[in-house]
């Protein structure tokens, strides 16, 4: 492929979308590394399973594992949430289920953001009747203003204002998840209908 296939390859503007970055990437990339210590020190003589939801945890997991000094083993599962829109329904679908068996195992789920926690609330009701050792939530980002459900999480990357937010992993329309760091859109980039988070 040519460096001008390449470009055109590109989608145009990602970073001239962005209004205001909220959590720049050598934030993002400090914070990743100590929670993966923290990991490291909790889960020692232990060899946990990381669980994570597609697609927006994949780079946050991606990132996460390689700070994790330990044998663990990685699952993948992927739920319907916000689907074309931006507002969460509650109505949680698995698309796609473990590979392996949870019972007996420490259990982490790795997820990019905790909104609503509705998704959260379902897929731990879920993986707990599969009988897990134990099981914790390790998030990126938390944005508790619009909590509906009370959920304890383990690890938190960082909190954050109650804002829509893309990139490292973040959608707005299957869009931006490959920025570096975590920013808001300008408004222009929704139109007339902008998300309500
Ligand atoms: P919850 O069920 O906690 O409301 O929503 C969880 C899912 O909604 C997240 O995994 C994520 O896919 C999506 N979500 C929640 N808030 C945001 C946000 O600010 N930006 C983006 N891109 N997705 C979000």
């Amino acid at each position: 492929m040519t460096h001008a296939s390449l470009h055109a390859a590109t989608p145009p503007g990602i970073h001239a979308d962005v209004e205001e970055i909220l959590l720049t990437q050598d934030q993002i990339q400090a914070r990743v590394a100590q929670l993966g210590a923290q990991l490291t020190a909790d889960y020692a003589g232990r060899d946990p399973v990381l669980i994570s939801v597609l697609k927006g945890s994949i780079v946050f997991l991606a990132d996460l594992v390689r700070g994790v000094q330990l044998p663990l083993s990685i699952d993948i599962m992927e739920v319907s949430s916000y689907g074309a829109a931006t507002e969460s329904s509650g109505q949680v679908r698995i698309l796609k289920d473990l590979s392996h068996p949870i019972e007996g195992r420490d259990v982490v789920v790795v997820e990019d953001i905790i909104d609503t926690g509705l998704t959260l609330n379902y897929l731990l009701r879920y993986l707990r009747e599969k009988g897990p050792a134990s099981l914790r939530i390790c998030c990126l980002l938390d944005k508790p203003a619009r909590r509906l459900t009370e959920i304890e999480i383990d690890y938190v990357g960082f909190t954050i204002p109650d804002r829509f937010v893309v990139g490292y992993g973040l959608d707005y329309g299957e869009r931006y998840r490959n920025l570096p760091y975590v920013g808001v859109l300008r408004p222009s980039v929704y139109g007339l209908d902008p998300p309500e988070a």
